[in-house]
């Protein structure tokens, strides 16, 4: 199993843990698991070096705090494993322009700003995603909604690959949990919430203060009605709410809406609130505990690395046989 995240802000969000993190830790008990920081990915976008090298490593504290065990599942930074982008330069060389124009994720980002202005790196991404998967020979792959169209991918560059050179990789498949695949931004229930697209108000950090993300909760989006029901269609920012509460209580929607039947929406979000408070504070303390000991974390990176090496290079070795490169030394 393989799955990444980008460091691409100060902070993961909701839609990151419920829609991902959450499986990440679950999966890594009776899975080979292989978790990385994308910082590749990341610039593909604009940011700012110092910016990057900072959040690459709260995001890998991030992911110990929220329960990835590094003796068990493999955590790494994308870069320090050469073979995601030697393998992704071959799978470019099988892509056709026109399905690889077909990803809404990068007419999504690029809605803003118009394609011409974008980076070929952005463009590309996904082959990149597909190798970062394909290397480990990875079956499944936990992610959140707006990853399904890049694991088809994945999937179809998997089997051209095969087809032409001769069985080399297996088929991935997405892994999604349907109930928090998408969880919704806070002021704009119609968008996602996003690192990089989402308004400070729509997005519910993990490392926010405590205060802060109470605060935003109380302030979200709903609608002029007053019934707590889940009602996708007519009321989103009501029914994106009860999603995350469900999904932080265990507690069934139904039973939620039960429960608030009659006292409008005041109590539930103060009550939502409370939740993703008693959530974010032990979080945010264990985050910033592994980022005191920079050596250390850098350390654990360094050797998840390694172990991944032991793995990509083998793929990597495969590959440039079966596409008829002479042995080097
Ligand atoms: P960016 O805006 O920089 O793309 P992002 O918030 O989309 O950031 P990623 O690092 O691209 O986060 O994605 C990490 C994981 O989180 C992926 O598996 C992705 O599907 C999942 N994810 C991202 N946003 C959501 C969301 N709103 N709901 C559910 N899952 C999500
Ligand atoms: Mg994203």
């Amino acid at each position: 199993m393989l799955s990444g995240i980008q460091p691409t802000a100060d902070s993961f969000h909701f839609g990151n843990y419920l829609g991902a993190l959450r499986q990440w830790v679950a999966l890594q008990e009776d899975h080979e698991a292989f978790y990385c920081v994308v910082d590749l990915h990341a610039i593909t976008v604009e940011y700012d070096p110092k910016a990057l090298r900072e959040r690459t490593r709260r995001s890998a504290a991030q992911l110990l705090a929220a329960g990835i065990d590094p003796e068990r599942s493999t955590l790494f930074v994308q870069s320090q494993v050469p073979e995601h982008a030697q393998l992704a330069w071959v799978m470019s060389c099988i892509t056709g322009m026109g399905e690889a124009s077909r990803m809404t994720q990068f007419k999504d980002k690029t809605a803003k700003g118009g394609a011409d202005r974008a980076t070929v790196g952005l463009f590309t991404y996904p082959i990149l995603q597909a190798a970062d998967i394909l290397v480990y020979q990875a079956d499944r792959v936990p992610v959140g909604e707006d990853q399904r169209q890049h694991v088809e991918l994945t999937r179809d560059l998997a089997q051209r690959f095969n087809h032409r050179f001769g069985k080399t990789f297996r088929v991935p498949e997405a892994y999604i949990v349907k109930e928090t695949a998408k969880i919704f931004d806070l002021q704009d229930p119609s968008s996602k919430m996003s690192k990089s697209g989402s308004s400070p108000a729509g997005i519910i950090d993990l490392l926010d203060e405590p205060k802060a993300s109470a605060k935003k909760i109380r302030s979200a989006v709903t609608d002029s009605g007053r019934d707590v029901i889940f009602d996708e269609e007519n009321k989103p920012g009501v029914a994106n709410l009860l999603t995350i509460y469900s999904a932080l209580t265990g507690r069934k929607i139904s039973e939620l809406e039960d429960e608030y039947a009659g006292r409008g929406y005041g109590d539930f979000k103060k009550d939502l609130a409370d939740v993703v408070v008693e959530f974010v504070t032990p979080f945010r303390e264990k985050t910033l505990t592994y980022l005191d000991d920079k050596a250390q974390l850098d350390a654990i990176l360094a050797a998840g690395a390694e172990r991944a090496r032991a793995v990509t290079e083998p793929t990597l070795a495969k590959v440039y046989d079966r596409l008829g490169f002479v042995p080097g030394p």
